[in-house]
């Protein structure tokens, strides 16, 4: 079973689904970090967005992998853990610039479906999952939240790691990140068709974890009365 979540920054996806896929012992497909590690590639070779087809090919060679170390998830680039290398400010403007280019997006798409095909059960999480990626997916979740929301989130996690920022600034680059991501003319983020859509403003995260188990169970039930 494949369960898509898509959404804006902050709205709690990445969260909500690593959890899910624990409960569950599903595989968690964070597509973001294959945005990052595209961006990664590209630093290490001085290419930049100019030179798309050339990082595009570059992918095609590389293997990008998920895996664990003392029981934390991991992210891996040709076997090397660059998990916290690709969270600098630096990777993350990268990634979200490549992210516009439809070429980088066919390769990652293409490495996205490989992954996923090797595991019998798994949530997959990114900004096109259930419009793109996997539009059959068995369930598709969009996940939102207002933007003071999210962004009192994010001051929030940035003030418990001592990393704090003014709120205004964090509204405002939530703002701008969500413009970008939902009027680029490739794989914009859009609510997928026949996606359940979850305003999480409101809600604590096991409230969303409960109500997407409930959900999943809801159509594992309802796949086997077909089958039955
Ligand atoms: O989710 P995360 O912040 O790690 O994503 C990194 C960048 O990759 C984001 O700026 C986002 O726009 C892009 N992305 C995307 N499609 C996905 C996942 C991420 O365009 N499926």
């Amino acid at each position: 079973m494949i369960v898509t979540i898509d959404g804006p920054a902050g709205s709690g996806k990445s969260t909500v689904a690593k959890q899910v896929a624990d409960r569950l012992g599903w595989m968690y497909l964070d597509t973001g970090a294959t945005y990052r590690c595209a961006a990664l590639l590209a630093y290490r070779n001085g290419i930049g967005l100019q030179e798309a087809e050339k990082i595009a090919k570059l992918l095609e060679g590389a293997n990008i992998s998920f895996g664990e170390s003392s029981s934390e998830r991991i992210v891996l680039l040709d076997g090397e853990d660059v998990t916290s290398e690709i969270r600098s400010e630096a990777i993350s403007e990268l990634a979200s610039k490549l992210a516009t280019d439809r070429g980088i997006r066919r390769a990652l798409e293409k490495k996205q479906r490989q992954i996923a095909s090797q595991y019998d059960n798994v949530i997959t999480e990114g900004r096109d999952q259930g419009s793109v990626v996997f539009s059959d997916a068995e369930l598709k979740i969009y996940m939102e939240a207002e933007p003071e929301e999210r962004a009192k989130r994010r001051y929030k996690q940035l003030a418990e790691q001592g990393r704090a920022e003014p709120y205004d600034k964090i509204l405002k680059a939530i703002i701008e990140r969500d413009n970008r991501d939902k009027t680029r003319s490739i794989s914009p983020l859009i609510v997928p068709e026949d996606a359940v859509i979850i305003d999480t403003t409101n809600l604590t995260i096991e409230e969303v974890i409960e109500k997407i188990i409930n959900l999943i169970e809801e159509r594992q039930n309802c796949s086997k009365e077909v089958s039955e």
